[in-house]
């Protein structure tokens, strides 16, 4: 195993503010790209090549492997500051940053090496979690993973798989079909180098009407065959090392959907300032365009605080994982829908011509309807938070009696 020097903590700071100059920089370069890339949804494979050479991908390698070790906070602002140029590239970097932030504990010391070895060098590293028949109840895979001599060889069809044509690994979710182990405490995941063999296929290519160009498409798994030592958590407990990790999911997923929002508000900013017609003279001074600006600017305070409190404060899970959970829903319920909402005034602001001209603001307009379709979705937020605060265990069955 390596052994690196820790950074002082000068050293450190001044490695953070080069990280985030440089998402500034590019989130400029992505949003200017995106002109071109959106309508077609070509893959943002060049935005990942920047986000790979500005060393951003490799943020959250731990520092015992000479890397930055980003904090959940520092994470959620990277990926906020990249929204703002493109929702695809934030995204697809999003579901990098969360996996690489939250493996850093409880692996196996030979596969973390390896991971964040090749994230250091360069890998990006995907999650095709949910499969075609389970859909976002991925903790109950359709996807199975059956025992063999040597290890595992998995067959199923994953329905969505960002990021697949830029990925080097991937972390894959199975059902182990050993009968002793019930649904979900069959769940499985695995650390895979991307075959070229053909046993990982796009079975459908991406057409997202959001973030088109994601390259999330379905993959057909066919006799893959997985190392033992490739499983990343003991048979039998993975749900409970991925409840344990939620937050990184949430206030991952979140932070995109605030820097869509945080730009369709500067957009709206924009188109609005000095614009006039035959009827007003200026735009600014319509009460309608004040208030709906107002209400913008007091949902973007109130989410961005919310996110900065719960990334900062709510990132240990403590003894009771299921109100744990709970808890994490909170951001990511309000953020995803009030960014929805934030970009919905944006559009009445600048009014006809935001969808006429198909510009930046009505990309947000589409990527931003993904938010509350995301894990956990707006039912099963609602539930688990619900169901925290009146006193009911949210994964006992049956569910509704
Ligand atoms: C742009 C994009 C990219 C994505 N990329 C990835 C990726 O890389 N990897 C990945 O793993 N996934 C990815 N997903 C999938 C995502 O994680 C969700 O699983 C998915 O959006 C859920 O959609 P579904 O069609 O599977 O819906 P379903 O999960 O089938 O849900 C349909 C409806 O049923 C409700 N429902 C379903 N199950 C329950 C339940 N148990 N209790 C209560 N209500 C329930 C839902 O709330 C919803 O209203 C992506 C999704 C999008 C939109």
């Amino acid at each position: 195993m390596t052994v690196t020097a820790l950074p002082s903590a000068a050293a450190r700071t001044e490695q953070w503010q080069c990280l985030r100059e440089r998402a500034q920089d590019l989130a400029a370069t992505f949003e200017a790209r995106g002109a071109d890339g959106y309508e077609t949804g070509r893959f943002v494979a060049d935005n990942i090549r920047d986000l790979t050479a500005a060393g951003i991908t490799a943020m959250n390698v731990p520092a015992d492997l000479g890397g930055f070790d980003g904090s959940l906070a520092e994470t959620v602002e990277i990926i906020k500051t990249v929204a703002t140029g493109c929702g695809s590239t934030a995204f697809t970097l999003a579901i990098h940053l969360i996996l690489t932030g939250s493996l850093r504990q409880d692996i196996d010391a030979k596969v973390r090496e390896r991971l964040y070895t090749a994230v250091r060098d360069g890998a990006f590293v995907i999650g095709p979690f949910t499969d075609e028949g389970s859909g976002s109840n991925w903790a109950m895979p359709s996807t199975v993973a059956r025992r063999v001599d040597d290890g595992f060889v998995l067959e199923g069809v994953k329905h969505f798989s960002t990021g697949f044509d830029a990925a080097t690994h991937l972390v894959l979710t199975a059902g182990l079909t050993d009968e002793h182990l019930e649904p979900p405490f069959n769940l499985a995941v695995f650390l895979v180098d991307k075959p070229t063999d053909g046993s990982v296929a796009v079975a459908r290519p991406w057409a997202g009407f959001a973030m088109p160009m994601t390259g999330s498409h379905s993959l057909r798994i066919a006799d893959l065959a997985v190392s033992a030592d490739d499983m990343l958590f003991p048979e039998g407990l993975t749900p409970l090392f991925f409840m344990s990790r939620q937050q990184w999911g949430h206030y991952g997923f979140s932070a995109v959907f605030l820097g869509l929002a945080e730009r369709a508000y500067t957009l709206a900013v924009e188109a609005t300032r000095g614009r006039r017609n035959t009827a007003v003279k200026d735009l600014r001074l319509m009460p309608g365009v004040q208030f709906a600006v107002a209400q913008m600017r007091s949902a973007l305070g109130t989410m961005n605080a919310l996110l900065t409190e719960y990334a900062e404060r709510h990132i240990d899970p403590g003894e009771d994982l299921t109100r744990f959970v709970a808890d994490t829903c909170v951001p990511k319920y309000f953020v995803t829908n009030e960014a929805v909402r934030v970009v919905t005034l944006a559009m009445q602001v600048v009014g006809g011509s935001a969808i006429r001209e198909r510009g930046r603001l009505s990309q947000i307009w589409r990527d931003v309807t993904a938010g509350p379709l995301l894990p956990f979705t707006n039912d099963l937020a609602r539930e688990f938070i619900g169901k925290a605060a009146l006193g009911i265990d949210p994964i006992a069955t049956p569910r509704w009696l």
